[in-house]
């Protein structure tokens, strides 16, 4: 763990293996957290909080961009851990790494640019203004499946705008945003960043619910952000959530095939399907719909399972074997209400170790099936045909959730009335499960509270406070008594 600038093992007595996904083997262990370490980490964050707020956001800006150069120095090194411990393939962690670094730079610039507000006054002798001031020490809850990325998105602006923070990585993965903490956090004053490894109940919960935490930054299932909701209500503490997703694509009539079934296939086989935003509901036009479909299988049947160590695999493994499960259960859920699988639909069997799924091409779908109604999180692609584009939106928006939404068209009546009438917080249009820097990221409906990135991803992680100040301090006529002189 790391607690006030030192790794520790504080007060565990037990580790937790963390397995290689693509070969089952242990590749370390992290230890057990207990609430005990929880209360450390926060004695330490909250001890170095008041420093910390009032270190000019000039320095704090230094500080993170030295951390972003810091872990510019260590990047292999953490894209082949990254790799080793969630499974991805290289170039994703590429990805994943290089924007952990230029978030970290994003918000050391952003945070020096933020001020308040100066109001009107309601009196020439008032002086009334909005400051923006840190929450105080917050807690950031992260999953596994970009265990850097979503804690950077957390991290960075929680800093820059005078937090300080106890991070709670995922069981599954905790190494590499250990060892990033260890490589470009060390000069950072004891207590501002503290991380604390183990269990959700373990360790997550005392998070949630410590008196001394404000704010609770979560990515992670509904189901978890409705427990840390319930848990944070009665305290009335401040909630940032990014939660689960169904993401629909609908395919319009004019695409050009190649192009949409690459960019399907890229955004719903990415970290093998793994992606909060991955599309994991197609709606194709039925004009193209078999020409599509066919086109389709064989691409995907081109793409290459293996080790995300290997050159040339474009597919990893999935995280542990009880994903793989609730994959497998959606899909036979499917097949047993008619879809069919025209390709894969089931474990490969080239490998005898490690999570794989073969990336799965379904047709026949409805949404009876769990496959078009609950988060599968696994490489499968299930279609659906649609006669017309109201038809299509209706269905994007049939879903609890709302975190992303994908048009393949460049038709821009049919982009117009898609990006106005879909219940979506990111709407793609052909170039699906892009982010940008600026561009605030999050969920509608049960996707989640609150944005991150850009100017709403900082906002976030600062409470205003008017000021009201009267500069002529005189007794005023509106002050007790009532209906006398004063
Ligand atoms: P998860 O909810 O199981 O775990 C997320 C984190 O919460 C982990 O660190 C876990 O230990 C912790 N946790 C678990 N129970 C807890 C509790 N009772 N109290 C406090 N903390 C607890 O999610 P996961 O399996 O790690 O990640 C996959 C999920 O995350 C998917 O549903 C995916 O859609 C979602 N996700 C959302 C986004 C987004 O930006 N909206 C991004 C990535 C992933």
């Amino acid at each position: 763990m790391y607690i006030h600038g030192k790794k520790t093992q504080g007060k565990a007595t037990e580790s937790i293996a963390v397995l290689n996904p693509a070969t089952e083997e242990t590749l370390s262990e992290a230890w057990r957290g207990t609430a005990a370490d929880v209360e450390s980490a926060v004695a330490a964050a909250k001890s170095a909080f008041d420093g910390w707020r009032k270190t000019p956001a000039n320095q704090r800006a230094g500080m993170m961009h030295q951390a972003a150069s810091n872990m510019r120095e260590h990047h292999q090194e953490l894209v082949e851990l990254l790799t080793r411990e969630e499974g991805k393939p290289i170039p994703e962690n590429q990805e994943e790494v290089w924007w952990t670094e230029e978030t970290l730079d994003y918000y050391a610039e952003l945070g020096r640019h933020q001020r308040g507000l100066v109001l009107p006054p309601g009196d020439p002798a008032q002086f009334n203004f909005v400051l923006e001031e840190p929450w105080g020490v917050v807690g950031c809850i992260i999953p596994w499946n970009y265990p850097l990325l979503l804690l950077a998105w957390k991290l960075a602006p929680a800093l820059a705008a005078g937090n300080t923070v106890v991070i709670k990585p995922s069981e599954f993965t905790p190494l590499t945003t250990l060892r990033m903490i260890e490589v470009a956090f060390d000069h950072f004053p004891p207590g501002v960043v503290n991380v604390v490894t183990g269990y959700g109940v373990e360790v997550g919960e005392p998070l949630v619910l410590h008196p001394d935490v404000r704010m609770i930054a979560f990515t992670g299932s509904l189901a978890t952000g409705q427990r840390i909701a319930t848990l944070a209500a009665p305290m009335m503490k401040k909630l940032h959530l990014e939660l689960g997703g169904k993401d629909a694509m609908v395919i319009g009539p004019d695409v050009d095939i190649k192009v949409a079934t690459r960019g399907l296939a890229y955004s719903a086989l990415l970290n093998a399907g793994q992606v909060c935003t991955s599309t994991e509901r197609v709606y194709v036009h039925e004009s193209l719909y078999p020409q599509f479909t066919e086109e389709l299988a064989e691409f995907v049947s081109s793409l290459r399972l293996g080790n995300g160590m290997d050159e040339g695999t474009d597919i990893g493994p999935m995280l542990r074997g009880h994903f793989r499960e609730k994959v497998e259960s959606h899909v036979a859920d499917a097949l047993k209400g008619g879809a069919r699988a025209v390709v894969g639909g089931g474990r490969p069997t080239e490998f005898d170790r490690g999570f794989f799924y073969q990336p799965t091409v379904l047709v026949d779908v409805n949404h009876s099936m769990k496959i078009m109604s609950e988060e599968t999180f696994g490489p499968v692609i299930p279609l659906m045909a649609y006669k017309d584009f109201d038809e299509a939106i209706r269905l994007a928006n049939d879903s609890p959730y709302g975190l992303g939404a994908s048009l393949m068209s460049n038709d821009p009546k049919l982009v117009k009335r898609f990006f106005e009438n879909v219940q979506a917080g990111t709407v793609w249009i052909n170039d699906p499960l892009t982010d940008n820097f600026a561009g605030p990221f999050g969920g509608m409906k049960m996707s989640g509270l609150g944005r991150e990135l850009g100017e709403a991803g900082y906002q976030e992680f600062v409470q205003v406070k008017h000021v009201h100040w009267d500069m002529e301090a005189q007794v005023k006529e509106y002050w007790y008594p009532y209906g006398k002189e004063g």
